[in-house]
């Protein structure tokens, strides 16, 4: 029996962080000059991890996504993904990256049974990637695009978030871009997430405004009917191909979101919008057993009302989502702790 929240979603795919620090310093996730770090001995180990990530799969999850901070920036990664990979029950293994580093490691990672890689990739433009980044890396992340692209995955794709102002107008160049390398492109709408502190909805691009940028450029284009969990609307071009718009913030979809996340240091969140978590490192590292791990990981699922982006819609005069002083008490609420 499938275990139901209290909106008859099921536990089907997490999201885990494998480590909040990151390698750039994306406008719309960490803009601050200075941040408060996870405790190294907080850190789960990836036997840890593992143990976990069982409980999980024994109540329903069969999709895992490994994400960071920058994942790949996490010594020794491939040990991990050929443990999650072994375990029979997950049908679905993918890794979320900025790319910087992936041009050396993407055959290792395919080889140790990473089915799926998603690129975050916001611009072709080296001085805006800069301004975006803060690092200038666009060379090393086009270099891992390629690199992923002959490695063998199912599937790569290229996340991009677009900002009104300052990459609004590269979405034909991204979607050609995709076309090139083999990756299906997915537009992501700037969220009021923690950490986004100099979010405003006047920066935000709505999916309504990429679909009309979208159709001035191409033509027609058709949406796909298709009944999934997944947080991205596909849409056709006339000439067949495909991308998707995570539309979060104007037309969210927590209805069917059958996703949670586990932050590097083991704090299980039910939404990308919850205040708190709950924490699974301490009773791991107490002595609890799998099944325990189980019983609590239920309890908390069952009781699950979340619906976070949908309850911001509701904000008459919407602002970033925590305060930055409340930020730096507590890393938790940053989404780069959390792991997008
Ligand atoms: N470092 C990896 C990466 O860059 O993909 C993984 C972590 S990052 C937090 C995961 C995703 O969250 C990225 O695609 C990033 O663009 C997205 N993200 C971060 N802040 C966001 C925001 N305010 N609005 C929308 N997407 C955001």
């Amino acid at each position: 029996m499938p275990v139901l929240d209290r909106y008859g979603r099921p536990l089907g795919s997490l999201r885990i962080s494998v480590t909040d620090r990151c390698n750039l310093r994306c406008l719309y996730c960490m803009p601050e000059p200075d941040y408060a770090w996870l405790p190294k001995e907080t850190l789960l180990s990836f036997e840890e991890i593992d143990a976990i990530t069982g409980a999980f799969t024994a109540l329903g999850v069969d999709r895992v996504r490994i994400t960071g901070g920058e994942p790949l920036l996490r010594r020794d990664l491939t040990s991990l993904i050929q443990s999650l990979a072994a375990r029979e029950a997950i049908r679905d293994l993918a890794l979320t990256t900025n790319g910087v580093l992936l041009a050396p490691q993407a055959r290792a990672l395919r080889d140790a049974g990473l089915q799926r890689i998603t690129v975050s990739l916001d611009t072709l433009d080296r001085r805006q990637f800069e301004a975006i980044t803060r690092f200038d890396a666009l060379d090393a992340v086009l270099a891992g695009i390629d690199a992923s692209a002959t490695a063998g995955f199912a599937s790569v794709k290229i996340d991009s978030v677009i900002m009104k102002g300052v990459n609004d107008h590269e979405l034909p160049a991204l979607i050609e871009f995709g076309k090139r390398v083999g990756a299906e492109v997915r537009f992501i709408e700037y969220m009021d997430v923690g950490g986004a502190t100099r979010w405003s909805i006047d920066a935000v691009f709505s999916r309504r405004e990429m679909l009309d940028a979208l159709e001035r450029h191409y033509g027609g284009i058709v949406p796909i009917e298709e009944a999934s969990a997944a947080p991205a609307v596909r849409f056709r071009l006339p000439d067949g191909t495909v991308f998707g718009i995570i539309s979060s913030t104007t037309e969210p979809f927590c209805h069917s979101c059958d996703r949670s996340r586990l932050t590097a240091d083991g704090v299980w969140l039910m939404c990308l919008y919850a205040r708190a978590g709950t924490d699974l490192r301490r009773p791991l590292r107490a002595g609890a057993t799998t099944q325990d791990l189980e019983r609590l990981i239920a309890a908390v699922w069952t009781a699950r009302a979340d619906r976070g982006a949908e309850e911001r819609l509701l904000f008459d005069r919407r602002e970033p989502l925590i305060p930055l002083a409340a930020l730096k008490k507590d890393a938790h609420l940053e989404m780069h702790t959390r792991g997008g």
